[in-house]
């Protein structure tokens, strides 16, 4: 029997597609010829950052816990690379590949890099005026999220969207977290132990903290999708930029998705609503003011367990519509997105008053800076971060205790008065 299971794999997993014999229907498998593999991928990003040193740098940031790793590479597009650090440019964060299976996505991340490196064109765009926008902007790309849930997927488990360890990346989020609705399914949306107990998530969170973007797309595949929060609403947010958002997706269907695209909250648009995602986070703590999930191509028609062809194109001709329609997008976005939310004004807007960052998120984005100023190692940041974050906290235990001391001598000291509290209800 043991000789038998070899044989049994490669009939499995190496010929094209294969006739499931219980369902009878096709299991259609990657296609290596239109698709990369996870490691061919980021090798032919980081080579193409290699070439171009004067627009792209790139950085692998590592973490984990309880025995999991996971890393991210994230690669930040800047035309003249001393000014990365500059607040007055615009800054944009797009991630690819947050779920295992939707492999288009990972494909379109390395489109919109080699043509923001000049190496590849899109039809009908003056170079002068693109040049002209792309100057004002910082675009950071996440071009694989999930690379342990992407492995999964490419060593044969076709329907995998969750990480290494079986947690949903875009359920563990601390906005409205862990909430289960009747359909909850635990292959589909487990959420974690609790709010960023992933390492993938806490990564993005750290990045989305100290980058503090103005506009922010998470890239999804399994529908055509144009989606602004939220997600665990069926409502979207009231205000102005609630209304500029809206616009922003109702020119980009108009153009780029042959006005196809379901446009609206991701709760009230897809059917089901979804508790702990990266752009309800985004929105809501990070403040970012145009914070979108794009979903960019599907296959209604397959079969459900045809994962591959629901999720990604099967032939040259689609994948090539999809890869050219998408990126098109994407500087449609980087050109009208500055115009329509008026430079920095709509941010400072988004992130006025309200907007409270626990001394956690403070100190994280602290370190971050830090950590890119003098590319120091995150392995290393991260046990420093526990330790300054320890003491951050007995030192304020110890200042509280101090003050409290002091005011009851004083209290003492006036016994003859009663301590009146400085609130007035
Ligand atoms: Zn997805």
């Amino acid at each position: 029997m043991a000789s038998l299971l070899p044989l049994l794999f490669f009939f499995f997993f190496a010929s094209p597609s294969l006739v499931n014999a219980k369902s009878n229907s096709t299991i259609t498998s990657i296609n290596r010829d239109l698709y990369h593999s996870s490691a061919d991928l980021l090798e032919q990003i980081k080579a193409l950052v290699h070439r171009h040193p004067d627009k792209l740098t790139a950085e692998t940031i590592k973490t984990g816990n309880k025995g999991y790793k996971a890393e991210i590479t994230v690669v930040t597009y800047c035309r003249s690379r001393k000014e990365t650090d500059d607040r007055s440019k615009f800054r944009i964060l797009l991630s690819f590949g947050q779920h295992g299976r939707e492999l288009i996505t990972t494909e379109l991340a390395f489109r919109i890099l080699s043509v923001l490196s000049e190496e590849q064109f899109l039809p009908d765009v003056d170079a002068a005026s693109l040049n002209n926008t792309l100057d004002k902007l910082i675009i950071k790309v996440v071009p694989m999220e999930n690379l342990n849930g992407r492995k999964l997927v490419e060593e044969g488990d076709l329907c995998e969207r969750r990480n290494g360890r079986g947690v949903d990346l875009n359920r563990n989020w601390s906005v409205d977290w862990g909430k289960k609705e009747k359909d909850y399914d635990p292959y589909e949306e487990n959420p974690g132990t609790g709010p960023f107990s992933e390492p993938e998530a806490q990564i993005m969170r750290k990045l989305a903290l100290t980058f503090d973007p103005h506009i922010w797309v998470n890239v999804h595949s399994g529908m055509e999708a144009l989606f602004m929060p939220y997600d665990h609403r069926n409502t979207t947010p009231d205000g102005v930029l609630s209304e500029r958002m809206r616009s922003l997706l109702s020119k980009l269907n108009n153009v780029h998705c042959h006005k196809h695209c379901m446009i609206g909250s991701g709760g009230g648009s897809v059917g089901y609503l979804a508790h702990g995602t990266a752009t309800d986070f985004m929105y809501d703590i990070v403040k970012v003011p145009m914070a979108f999930t794009f979903e960019i191509y599907g296959d209604t028609a397959a079969s459900s367990k045809d994962c591959f062809k629901m999720f990604n194109p099967v032939d040259l001709t689609t994948f090539n519509r999809v890869l050219n329609d998408w990126s098109s997008a994407f500087f449609t976005i980087f050109k009208l997105g500055p115009l329509q939310l008026d430079g920095n004004h709509s941010k400072a807007m988004a992130s006025g008053v309200d907007k409270f960052v626990s001394i956690d998120e403070y100190l994280d984005g602290y370190l971050m800076e830090r950590r890119n100023r003098y590319g120091k190692k995150m392995e290393v940041l991260d046990v420093g971060m526990q330790e300054i974050r320890t003491y951050f906290r007995l030192f304020l235990l110890s200042s509280v205790l101090l003050l409290f001391m002091f005011c009851s001598r004083i209290a003492k000291g006036k016994s003859s008065r009663p301590i009146v509290s400085a609130l007035s209800i």
